[in-house]
């Protein structure tokens, strides 16, 4: 297999790149996780848009253009010779000999690398008869809106899930009024109450490219949606809900913890059949 590491293509066993890399050291990064269908990328724009603007909130310079960054994504694509895939991209801050806090002097080269893989297999029960959830506190620090590459707590929410059967973890968080939901290790989360969508509003949580194109065409096809905090005996108590993700697209919920939920539910099947036909519309352009 092979990566691309700051413009080479390398041998995925033959990184090139240093220990000192302050993505290793500090988790001193970004990344995005893309979706390949038959060769091509799906909603490029898109994700290279939210990491660049990442990018100038960290102050990481971004290294290539996009269109020469894409022309590579391809071609990486191509060697892998993967068809359904992901595509992997991570930014850096560099390589810091000294394992410093201190940003690296102006002129460090920060590290970007590419890496595709083949679709991880998801059992298609989940699409077909909803996915099931395990709540579970939301551990994370004040920069969920940046896709950085610290995912510690993201990885023991997930892992938490998996230990008991379920897909995903539904982060919560607490006020004064109770328990909130935030997101899922790797996912977005909406409901359907009487009609209406609620999903919890970007307040420090990942604002997904899926769930973008979700409340779209939600709102496009006269369906309201409302982004707001949302309690989680409101989630619990809703009609149906989905969650929505790069892998997994929008898929249905079944359960969480205890409370089961009708999977999918006509709202959801709806918005599962427009995202196909949004894939469609975008794999034609
Ligand atoms: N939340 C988190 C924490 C994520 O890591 C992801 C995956 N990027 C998402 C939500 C879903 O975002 P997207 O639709 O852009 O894949």
């Amino acid at each position: 297999m092979w990566a691309w590491v700051n413009g080479e293509f390398v041998r995925r066993d033959q990184p090139g790149i240093r220990l000192e890399d302050r993505g290793l050291t500090f988790a001193d990064g970004l990344f995005e996780v893309l979706r390949t269908v038959g060769g091509k990328v799906l909603f490029w724009d898109e994700h290279l848009a939210r990491i660049r603007r990442s990018a100038r909130f960290l102050g990481i310079a971004f290294p290539f253009t996009d269109q020469k960054l894409a022309a590579e994504a391809l071609e990486l694509i191509r060697r892998n010779d993967v068809t359904d895939g992901e595509l992997y991209l991570e930014l850096t801050r560099g390589a810091d000999p000294y394992r410093q806090h201190k940003y690296p002097p102006s002129g460090t080269e920060p590290t970007l690398f590419m890496l595709s893989f083949p679709l991880r297999t998801i059992d298609a029960v989940n699409w077909e008869r909803g996915a099931t959830l395990l709540t579970y506190p939301d551990l994370r620090h004040r920069l969920c809106e940046h896709k950085t590459i610290n995912l510690l707590a993201n990885v023991l929410a997930k892992n938490y899930a998996y230990e008991r059967g379920g897909y995903e973890a539904l982060m919560c968080r607490e006020d004064a009024r109770g328990s909130y939901i935030t997101e899922g290790g790797s996912s977005n989360y909406f409901c359907c109450r009487g009609g209406r969508l609620l999903t919890p509003e970007i307040d420090n949580i990942m604002p997904g490219i899926t769930r973008a194109g979700v409340i779209d065409h939600a709102r496009r096809a006269g369906i309201e949606v409302v982004e707001r905090r949302l309690y989680l005996n409101e989630f619990l108590g809703a009609d149906e809900a989905f969650l929505t993700s790069t892998v997994s697209k929008v898929m249905p919920i079944r359960a969480v913890d205890y409370t089961t939920f009708p999977a999918p539910g006509p709202v959801t099947r709806r918005l599962m059949d427009a995202f196909e036909e949004l894939i469609h519309q975008e794999l034609a352009r």
